[in-house]
């Protein structure tokens, strides 16, 4: 369609042919199984990748390496020149490579140029990485020695600056992310790992080829004119198989995986079988409580967009609102005035007037239809959404009659919230929230933690003494614990990531750069003796 050309183009995407090469390492090729990448608001065909062949896998990881051990030697406040170079050029396509991102992902245009705007900011924040990735210069037990912890094997480069230890680049990073943040998730990864000294392999979502390619076009341009190797940034389009390929690599020194808890078990377990290094950022099932002392005019809003946006799949999503029995009736009321509000219509997601875009695909939407199925077989009762109809729109005009759109629901289930209900402790990547009212903080808190996933979590108070319960040692449990700050999403500037099945992955912001190097403790002796630690007396 011309609306879909108008975006590809902007992008420097061919619409013909219709089959685009999907594998890059410093040439364009891929002559492995087609993927198909479809608009989920109507059901068009965009276009066909041609992923990457076990072949051009092997080759894509040879250039990794060798494009590693150009770039390690590089110093780094020169990476963070370049990766101030790919900020530039990212900055001045975002709104195009944020249409791109509706247009493939289904996500809202704020939201698909809010993606874009995070791996600029990912950009800066690593560019002043670069220049203050530093070791540290610790105290010695034994006269006449420094201990630096940081650097490996450049000793002579150490003694003419025994102050200033670096770490060391890693190696080869790989890359395996969800359709659900097709951009942001490598852009925190890739600028990063870029500072570090890494090379950098991705294999995006086998569902939004596109963005990938659009994203790699636009790195790899940088690079190219910096004359530097491609395949720092390299790609790999495909599925399970280059996934699996990638994971069990011996080539890849670390792999960041973002996904579903279910292949992340997988995925952990395989490369700590090669005692490969690895992070996980897995699912979330997080919880917003509302204390009777809450504002609720923040409250409210911030709870309908944590379960509405983004149609319900962001990782931050909120999937479970605990309400204090004083302001639940309030506060539920309230929350349906917005669920029934005329702009929350399914509509085009990248007309700037839609709020509600469309579930990604067919999986996602048979995910939905499953929880809904899954609350009637349990008598739950459904306060806002999926009645009759299953949460279906019947009467959308075209082309959106052959979208994925579903109607956002409340469900109050029977059973009470607790680690042996399947309602509560299972992620449903849907827009679904379950409520359930509480009495006591002490309570809810309990209910928070009582699931196995520890991502986001949100408390609505105004009073202190909460806060100190919720923040500390009996607080939440998760990786990220908020106060009047809804679930759904988080700024780069702070470690982002979660605890228990989420996998205690933490990325972008904070000090999530030093999993992305390699450490090193150096003892220099500079003195003309040679004592051993802890006074140990070796002398025959
Ligand atoms: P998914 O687990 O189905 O797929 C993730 C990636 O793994 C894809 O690239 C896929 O092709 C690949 N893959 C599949 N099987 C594999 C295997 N056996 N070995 C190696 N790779 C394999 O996830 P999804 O449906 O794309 O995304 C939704 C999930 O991602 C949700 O659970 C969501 O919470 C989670 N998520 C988490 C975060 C976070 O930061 N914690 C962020 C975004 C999404």
């Amino acid at each position: 369609s011309s609306r879909a050309s108008a975006v590809l183009s902007a992008l420097d995407i061919p619409t013909t042919p219709t089959e685009l090469p999907g594998v890059y390492d410093g040439e364009w090729k891929g002559s492995g199984d087609l993927l198909q990448s479809v608009c989920p608001a109507t059901g068009e065909v965009l276009a066909d990748v041609k992923s990457a062949s076990p072949a051009e896998l092997h080759g894509a990881l040879e250039r990794t390496r060798e494009a590693y051990i150009y770039f390690r030697s590089i110093p780094a406040p020169r990476r963070g020149d370049i990766i101030r170079q790919i900020r530039e050029a990212l900055a001045a396509k975002r709104d195009e490579l944020g249409a791109l991102v509706s247009l493939e992902m289904g996500k809202i245009r704020t939201e698909g140029v809010g993606e874009v705007q995070e791996f600029v900011d990912i950009c800066d924040y690593a560019v002043g990485l670069s220049r203050t990735m530093n070791g540290r210069v610790i105290n010695s037990e034994r006269p006449g020695h420094t201990i630096l912890e940081g650097e490996s094997d450049r000793f002579r480069f150490i003694l003419a600056h025994p102050c200033c230890p670096v770490p060391n680049p890693l190696g080869v990073l790989g890359v395996l992310s969800a359709f659900n943040f097709p951009v942001a998730v490598y852009g925190w990864n890739l600028a990063i790992s870029m500072a570090a000294g890494n090379a950098t392999i991705w294999k995006p979502s086998p569902t939004t080829p596109l963005c990938s390619i659009a994203v790699t076009k636009i790195v790899s341009g940088v690079l190219e004119k910096n004359n530097v190797p491609g395949a720092v940034a390299g790609l790999v389009t495909g599925g399970k198989d280059v996934g699996e390929a990638l994971t069990q690599s011996r080539d890849v020194d670390m792999v960041s995986f973002t996904g579903s808890e279910n292949v992340g078990r997988i995925v952990g377990k395989s490369v700590q079988s090669r005692f490969g290094k690895v992070l996980l950022e897995l699912g979330g099932n997080n919880a917003a409580i509302v204390m009777p002392d809450a504002d609720l005019s923040l409250a409210v809003p911030a709870v309908f967009f944590g379960s509405v946006g983004t149609a319900g799949q962001r990782c931050t999503s909120t999937r479970r609102l605990y309400l204090h029995r004083a302001i639940a009736p309030e506060f539920l009321s309230r929350l349906r005035t917005l669920y029934a509000s005329p702009a929350l219509r399914p509509g085009d997601p990248l007309d700037p007037r839609t709020l509600l875009g469309p579930l990604h695909s067919r999986a996602a939407l048979d995910i939905f239809d499953n929880a809904i199925a899954e609350l009637k077989a349990a008598d739950a009762h459904i306060l806002v959404g999926a009645g009759q109809d299953g949460g279906r729109y019947e009467d959308l005009p075209a082309p959106l009659d052959r979208g994925h759109f579903v109607r956002p629901t409340i469900a109050a289930p029977r059973s009470k919230p607790g680690p042996t209900s399947a309602l509560w402790t299972t992620e449903r990547f849907a827009p679904v929230l379950y409520v359930a009212e509480f009495d006591e903080l002490e309570e809810a808190i309990e209910w928070n933690n009582a699931v196995p996933q520890g991502l986001s979590s949100s408390l609505w108070t105004r009073d202190v003494r909460h806060v100190g319960k919720w923040i500390g040692p009996a607080g939440s449990d998760a990786g990220i614990v908020n106060v009047n700050v809804g679930t759904s999403g988080a700024e780069i500037g702070a470690a982002f990531g979660g605890n228990k099945s989420t996998g205690w992955g933490r990325e972008s912001g904070g000090d999530a750069w030093k999993q992305y190097v390699r450490w090193s403790a150096c003892t220099i002796n500079f003195s003309d003796e040679a004592p051993l630690a802890q006074g140990v007396n070796f002398t025959p």
